[in-house]
């Protein structure tokens, strides 16, 4: 990531953290738990595959209601950073429903989302 991707990111977390809603999100304890079994680089490509295939098409299955609220860290960092479905993506982060998502968006969420989990294991450990 480069450093104007890294202060997008950095400046949209900022935002949401405004947010009580989306502030409300936190990994549990088997959620974290899971993350740090698995590690950043295996959740990193479970987050690409649920972004490719039930964010990314132009009409995903059961928009709205793709995403869990619990189980796998992704999906609770998925509604921290409003990144849950087409509505959500296109009122936080003016991405357009009713198309495909580019490869390009597609790498935003999931760094977002992986900036996001850096953050909330950080926050864990220090509590
Ligand atoms: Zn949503």
């Amino acid at each position: 990531m480069n450093n104007q991707a890294a202060s997008i990111i950095a400046n949209k977390l900022e935002v949401l953290s405004k947010s009580k809603f989306r502030s409300s999100f936190h990994l549990r304890k088997k959620e974290l738990a899971y993350l740090n079994d698995k590690g950043y680089n295996v959740i990193k490509d479970h987050a690409k595959d649920f972004i490719l295939n039930k964010l990314a098409p132009a009409n995903p299955l059961n928009d709205g209601a793709q995403t869990p609220m619990k189980n796998h860290p992704v999906f609770i960092a998925q509604h921290a950073t409003a990144t849950c479905c087409r509505s959500c993506l296109a009122k936080w982060h003016h991405i357009p429903k009713g198309r495909e998502l580019t490869s390009n968006e597609q790498n935003y969420i999931v760094a977002l989302i992986m900036e996001w989990l850096k953050r909330e294991n950080k926050r864990a450990v220090n509590k």
